[in-house]
């Protein structure tokens, strides 16, 4: 019933030409393991788990990756603080040729789900600040994982097909952007060989489940993350000019690094500048020492982040003298490096490749061409530290009629990073594994 409804749903995406490109046992072993991965998905979406505490994800990919005969390291990652990360390897030798680096991430996020779906996730965890929180797969790297279990099978199942080393990587903590840092910081590369090509995906809320889209170059932007601490001179609230209010200082300087995008940046490079956490104060009626504030930022080349980065420098201190407070009072703007990360950068020649084996495999009317996206990835950083080239795509991840009914009324339905993002599993699952197998193969020749 389920082979069936996938291949339906498979045909009806993409008629005429669905897997047409892959040989027939590479379409037939991917249909026979799709109930399976249905099952595995819905078990991964129920029990998610928070960037740094992937410890049951990632040993159910390190067992799969194992039955399915691949060679598997586990906690392969260290983080700045040293301690150890749930980071995966899987490797599978088949003969001479290129090594295939392919990525999925396994990490979850603090909401709460509210699809109402029958697999949900009811889980509650501490985060590492010790909060009680709910997990939710509200980025769909549970779609990643399962697809990634999928594809490693479809390429063990098939050797004759392809040469060359598959390397899968399930990457723990892509949501802190420290995750892939970890891996190679604990010499990924030594340890496992160096890729000589890098690709992954990642689902979206913008196409239809059975499409995928795809950017060549700039695909996203690079991320920085930012802490600024507003200082003043506390008192009585009711004697401010006593002392000098912070929280008056951090709304005016609030206001004014809404220029920096407006006024200092190049308007032909795009870039954003968000606070999204303001913390200062702890009573109505006393004037606090400091505000605390936390940023992201984003941009498309080195010469926009360090527009914003020196924007939110001299504008800090501009709101420091214009309050005349003494040089011990100036605010501090500290760049947080281990939570930013580079422009994903999909590289032409191989994107070129990645996009004929797509429009080959789903029908070029089911492949888009996005434009670049002001969201963040740390999948580049593999590619960029073994200086090879990479491809990200995205994979369509919505029921078809919901997206049908939304797109006619000019919207989107709920995306990643919502409580009600809701991947349509069947198709998606069927439309990952075969487009990112079929890209395996086609670059492993
Ligand atoms: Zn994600
Ligand atoms: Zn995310």
């Amino acid at each position: 019933m389920l082979i069936a409804r996938l291949a339906l749903s498979c045909l009806c995406a993409a008629p005429v030409v669905c897997a047409q490109n892959l040989p027939q046992n590479i379409a037939r072993s991917e249909s026979a393991q799709l109930p399976g991965l249905l099952a595995t998905y819905k078990q991964i979406h129920a029990h998610p788990e928070l960037s740094h505490f992937e410890a049951n994800t990632s040993a159910l990919l390190a067992e799969e990756l194992r039955q399915a005969g691949y060679t598997v390291t586990d906690h392969v990652g260290v983080y700045p603080d040293g301690t150890h990360a749930y980071g995966v390897v899987g490797i599978l030798k088949n003969g001479a040729g290129p090594t295939l680096l392919i990525r999925g991430d396994m990490d979850a996020l603090p909401i709460v789900e509210e699809t109402g779906v029958a697999y949900a996730s009811h889980v509650m965890s501490k985060n590492k600040a010790g909060q009680e929180v709910g997990v939710m797969h509200a980025c769909g790297h549970d779609v990643h994982t399962t697809v990634l279990i999928g594809t490693a099978r479809t390429l063990a199942a098939n050797r004759s097909a392809w040469y060359g080393t598959a390397m899968i990587v399930g990457q723990p903590s892509e949501e802190t952007i420290d995750g892939a840092k970890a891996m190679l910081a604990d010499h990924l590369y030594e340890r496992f060989g160096k890729p000589d090509m890098v690709i992954g995906l990642h689902d979206t809320n913008a196409h239809a489940a059975g499409t995928v889209g795809i950017t060549a170059g700039p695909a996203m932007a690079s991320s920085t993350s930012v802490d600024v601490t507003i200082r003043g001179i506390g008192g009585h609230g009711a004697y401010p000019y006593a002392g000098r209010d912070p929280i008056v200082l951090a709304a005016e300087y609030i206001l004014q690094i809404q220029t920096i995008v407006s006024r200092e940046e190049d308007p032909r490079d795009p870039a954003v500048v968000t606070v999204g956490d303001i913390h200062g104060g702890t009573k109505r009626n006393i004037i606090p020492d400091e505000v605390k504030l936390e940023l992201t930022t984003r941009a498309f080349s080195d010469k926009g982040r360090q527009v914003i980065l020196d924007g939110l420098r001299q504008m800090a201190a501009g709101v420091a003298t214009s309050a005349s407070l003494p040089a011990d009072k100036f605010p501090t703007v500290t760049v947080d490096e281990a939570e930013s990360t580079p422009v994903t950068f999909n590289d032409p020649a191989l994107t070129a490749r990645v996009r004929t084996t797509l429009e080959g495999t789903l029908g070029a009317a089911n492949v888009y061409t996005d434009p670049p996206a002001m969201g963040s990835e740390d999948v580049g950083v593999f590619g960029l530290e073994a200086h090879v080239p990479s491809v990200y795509f995205w994979l369509g991840a919505m029921y078809p009629d919901r997206f049908a009914a939304a797109t006619a009324q000019g919207k989107l339905l709920p995306g990643p990073h919502t409580s009600h993002f809701e991947p349509d599993p069947e198709p998606t699952l069927a439309t990952g594994v075969q487009a990112l197998s079929a890209v395996a193969i086609s670059l492993l020749q």
